[in-house]
């Protein structure tokens, strides 16, 4: 078994990388991290593999356009302790560390995650991170996010989990994570007993941006996940290079239908530093979203969502297929052709 890289020599001993200097001033900047389930995934020959693309630094990381921004959807400003983001009413954020089983070139929270981020919340900081969303009532759901909460034990993810079971007016957790993909060996029994919280019902996103991520050691995790009952949603970024085709996209959603998993949303690429290289227009994406609807069926149909700049939350922004009003509309079809509703005739 391969061992986990977690430094440029490391990437250069494999032989992923050359000597560019470069390379080293973006792991100085950027952790660096690529578990062996993901390796293997990578072929070493092909420069424009999508799966090396996703984990191996690249000197573009240095540039930082004028519009990039160090915390790009804004958690900072909707933070009112310590862990926790309230954005919208009914649901926060609880980010109990800021470390990864793997480091994706384009992370939303770059800034924040690695050995060199925001860490691990104190005991004294959880308390009151667990406290705030005890003494708000409108709190119906909780996702854990970071990092990725499953890089914790069993015992310590456990240990948040029981103390929301406490909390009644909290009926949904749900777990944002890319552990089932990369490192799928993780989600054992005690692990997957960790993830749910008694009387609450727990929904597990899955983040994969490729079809081949889609190993047979994930399917495997996440069928142990199912029959355990939790619910499986996905999420993925579109990325230029990675998964910008309607053939790739198809894949891959018709991948998380076949493995149980329901497609939820397709995020475009958030303007975190050094990332311009990966990002697509939203004309582009809407494109790619259109030609799915149709071609392949309903049930793998992503919402394509952007998280506003500013910190003003999520909006789909599919393109739209209803022009008009007044009581009068025009619709379109998945193969573009135009519709009056009511109709005409
Ligand atoms: C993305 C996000 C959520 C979850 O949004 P959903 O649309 O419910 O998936 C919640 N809070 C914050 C701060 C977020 O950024
Ligand atoms: S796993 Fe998530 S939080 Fe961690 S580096 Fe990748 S995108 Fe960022």
């Amino acid at each position: 078994m391969t061992v986990a890289i977690k430094s440029v020599d490391a990437l250069r001993n494999a032989g992923l990388v050359d000597d560019d200097p470069a390379l080293d001033a973006v792991a100085q900047k950027y952790a660096v991290g690529i578990t062996p389930a993901m390796l293997a995934l990578i072929d070493p020959d092909d420069p424009d593999d999508p799966i090396a693309r996703q984990f191996v630094p690249t000197a573009p990381e240095l540039l930082t356009t004028p519009d990039e921004r160090a915390d790009p959807i804004g958690d900072l400003s909707h933070s009112p302790v310590e862990g926790i983001v309230h954005r919208y009413p009914d649901r926060v954020l609880l980010k109990a560390v800021h470390v990864c089983p793997v480091y994706c070139r384009f992370c939303f929270r770059r800034e924040m995650v690695g050995p060199q981020g925001l860490g691990t919340l104190t005991p004294a900081e959880l308390d009151a991170a667990i406290g705030y969303i005890a003494a708000h009532e409108e709190i119906w759901e909780v996702i854990l996010t970071g990092g990725d909460p499953l890089v914790l034990s069993p015992r310590r993810l456990r240990a948040i989990t029981e103390r929301l079971a406490l909390i009644p007016h909290v009926k949904i957790v749900r777990f944002h994570t890319r552990v089932p993909v990369v490192e799928p060996e993780r989600i054992d029994a005690d692990m997957i007993a960790a993830l749910k919280a008694s009387g609450k019902t727990t929904y597990l996103a899955v983040h994969a941006n490729h079809p081949r991520e889609l190993t047979e050691a994930a399917t495997a995790a996440f069928d142990r996940m199912i029959e355990a009952g939790v619910m499986l949603i996905s999420q993925t970024v579109l990325l230029r290079g990675v998964n910008d085709s309607v053939e790739t996209l198809a894949a891959l959603m018709r991948g998380f239908v076949e493995n149980r998993i329901r497609p939820y949303y397709l995020h475009h690429p958030d303007l975190a530093p050094g990332t311009a290289h990966f990002r697509l227009g939203i004309e582009e994406g809407q494109a790619l979203v259109s030609a799915l609807r149709g071609r392949i069926s309903g049930l793998c149909q992503p919402v394509y969502v952007l998280d506003i700049p500013g910190g003003h939350g999520k909006a789909p922004i599919n393109a739209a297929n209803v022009r008009g009003g007044d009581g009068c509309f025009t619709v379109r079809d998945w193969q573009g052709g135009e519709h009056p509703y009511p109709p005409t005739d």
